[in-house]
């Protein structure tokens, strides 16, 4: 028997979610049987330990969209039990049994070898949020972003995606400008390495100007709607802004105008089916380039009885930083 925070929806539609026993044959099919040690909290969760947001098929559900531990079966030739793991993506938590649960059995496909010099902790706290970060990051470096183009902008930047974009920057010596609507959170931001708070009321409306300053060399967007349109006019010639997230919704209220006048990019960002060899190269560059003391000051620890009022949270944008989640 092992404990999962399982989600039920009764015959009114309504779900509840609490921590149960399971036993390993209710496990849903897969070639690898996970002993998980710590699992965390991404905007997703929050839909998925909630009324499921349309992403959860089935139910009983485990949520939990990524997971970190130790093999403990496999029939797969790549992982052997002992070997440690880590799990983002593939709709795991969603359309299949995620990581709120001491055991997952899961594809071999799904599962990268956890990176040298991370522990399943600190792969956790970087999450699927952190490693979003990174594949942000690195498309942006792609399309030609250097230190000396100037400023990146950082929005949704307490929240998780932004925290770790915003610690990951700082470090590659980028000079990082944080939006958030949490003044409170400015000293934080800046400890992560922020050299620029911006309120989000300055850039959380369109205006009828579709070009203002020229002043973001990149973004990363954790936001969407009306704050991503703006920004998309302020950015540099031939800067390009990489579309994570709609933590303030799904519309995009923008004009054509800088892409045609100064040759923006929007470029989307998808970590659920990014390419397998891709990942290894994005967990290798968070080992080397995110700073693992200012990814401690990110951390909020959790059990698995916390998670029902942690997702609501998450969906209020109240969560600072990156939960982490010890299921055991
Ligand atoms: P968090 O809730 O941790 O962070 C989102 C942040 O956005 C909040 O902390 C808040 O930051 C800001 N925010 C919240 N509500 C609003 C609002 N109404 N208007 C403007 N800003 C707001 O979530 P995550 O960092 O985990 O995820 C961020 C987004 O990225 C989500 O939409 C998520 O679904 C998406 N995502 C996408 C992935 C992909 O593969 N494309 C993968 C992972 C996440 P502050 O208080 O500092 O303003």
């Amino acid at each position: 028997m092992f404990n999962a925070l399982v989600v039920e929806k009764d015959e009114d539609g309504k779900t509840h979610a609490a921590v149960k026993e399971l036993e390993i044959k209710d496990l849903p099919e897969g070639e690898v049987l996970v002993s998980v040690e710590y699992s965390t909290l991404n905007y997703k969760d929050g839909l998925c330990v909630g009324p499921g947001g349309g992403l959860v098929r089935n139910y009983p559900h485990v949520p939990g969209i990524d997971f970190a531990g130790t093999v403990e079966d496999s029939s797969d030739p790549r992982y052997k039990a002992g070997d440690k793991v880590v799990l983002t993506g593939w709709r795991v938590g969603e359309a299949h049994w995620g990581g709120y649960s001491q055991k997952a059995r899961v594809k071999a496909d799904w599962l990268v070898p956890l990176p040298n010099g991370l522990t399943t902790r600190q792969a956790m706290a970087v999450g699927t949020a952190g490693f979003t970060a990174m594949i942000a990051i690195l498309a942006l470096e792609d399309h030609g972003l250097t230190h000396e183009k100037g400023e990146v902008l950082v929005t949704g930047a307490s929240g998780g995606v932004g925290s770790v974009a915003t610690s990951i920057l700082a470090n590659c010596g980028y000079q990082v400008a944080g939006v958030t609507g949490r003044p409170e959170t400015a000293d934080y931001l800046r400890d992560l390495g922020a050299s620029r708070i911006v309120d989000r009321a300055d850039v959380a409306e369109v205006t009828k100007r579709p070009l203002e300053s020229e002043t973001w060399a990149g973004c990363i967007d954790a936001v969407g709607g009306p704050m991503l349109a703006r920004v998309l006019g302020q950015m540099k010639y031939g800067g390009s802004v990489a579309a994570v997230g709609l933590a303030g919704g799904a519309d995009l209220p923008a004009k054509v105008i800088p892409f045609l006048l100064r040759g923006v990019n929007l470029l989307g960002i998808d970590s659920v089916l990014y390419p397998t060899e891709k990942r290894k190269t994005a967990w290798e560059r968070i080992a080397s380039d995110l700073p693992m003391d200012k990814l401690e000051t990110m951390i909020v620890p959790a059990t698995l009885s916390d998670l029902p009022k942690l997702g609501a949270d998450i969906l209020q944008g109240q969560v600072r930083g990156r939960v982490v989640v010890d299921v055991n």
